[in-house]
């Protein structure tokens, strides 16, 4: 299984570092095949190093240049951070990341080797119109991507499961996983308000192979109860 925390806009970088010492100590007991990912804020970005993988929840496509207020690859670099998440709802729907720029962006760092964990997910009108639509409108968010590139994982996120403590059901689970297993032949992670109470239900999801996970992340206590569930 796969365990990525993303903490978005909350942590500092002194609140992360206590929170990565305090989760490597605990992850000698996790699966040894399992892989943990922290997606903490650039702010808190730094070398660690531990059974984890620190990656950056967002970086402008470039190696370094006049694009105020963002980051690109040097200063990645500085950090030895080559993971990156791409597509999340939460860029495209309110920082208004358009599909051409969630693909620019991953082709680029496709380009660069970055590992990258590229995020898809439907609206609540959307999934309300049942299976099929769901499936167009993912199979749209794959429109410029390179899904044949070998450094990348899909991460399904409904949007109406983000952070509002209402899980897609087992069934919707299966059923989109087993789809887009069809459509993008790569590891595939379920987001949306995953936690220590349903994650037995959700590892256990033939087609999840992992999960992304935003407000049980927060604490190392809620996260571990999902790594070492
Ligand atoms: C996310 O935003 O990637 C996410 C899954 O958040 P939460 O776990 O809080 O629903």
């Amino acid at each position: 299984m796969i365990y990525a925390a993303n903490f978005k806009t909350n942590h500092t970088r002194k609140s992360t570092e206590n929170y990565i010492e305090d989760l490597q100590r605990k992850l000698v007991d996790k699966n040894e095949e399992d892989r943990v990912f922290i997606f903490p804020p650039l702010t808190a970005l730094d070398a660690y190093e531990g059974d984890f993988t620190i990656g950056a929840q967002n970086a402008y496509p470039v190696e370094s240049g006049a694009y105020t207020g963002e980051v690109g690859v040097e200063q990645l670099a500085e950090f030895n951070i080559n993971t990156i998440l791409i597509g999340h709802s939460e860029r495209r729907d309110i920082l208004g990341e358009s599909q051409e720029v969630v693909a620019k962006k991953f082709a680029f760092f496709k380009e660069q080797g970055f590992e990258i964990i590229y995020c898809i997910g439907e609206s609540l009108e959307i999934r309300e119109q049942g299976l099929e639509a769901v499936m167009e409108h993912l199979v749209s968010q794959f429109e410029g991507i390179d899904t044949t590139y070998e450094n990348f994982m899909v991460a399904y996120e409904p949007i109406w499961a983000i952070g509002t403590g209402r899980t897609a059901s087992v069934e919707e689970i299966t059923m989109t996983h087993d789809a887009l297993k069809k459509v993008v032949d790569k590891p595939l992670l379920y987001g949306g308000s995953v936690k220590g109470a349903n994650i037995a239900q959700i590892a256990a999801i033939d087609n999840v192979d992992g999960v992304l996970v935003g407000g049980a992340s927060l604490k190392t206590e809620t996260f571990l109860e999902l790594v070492l569930h």
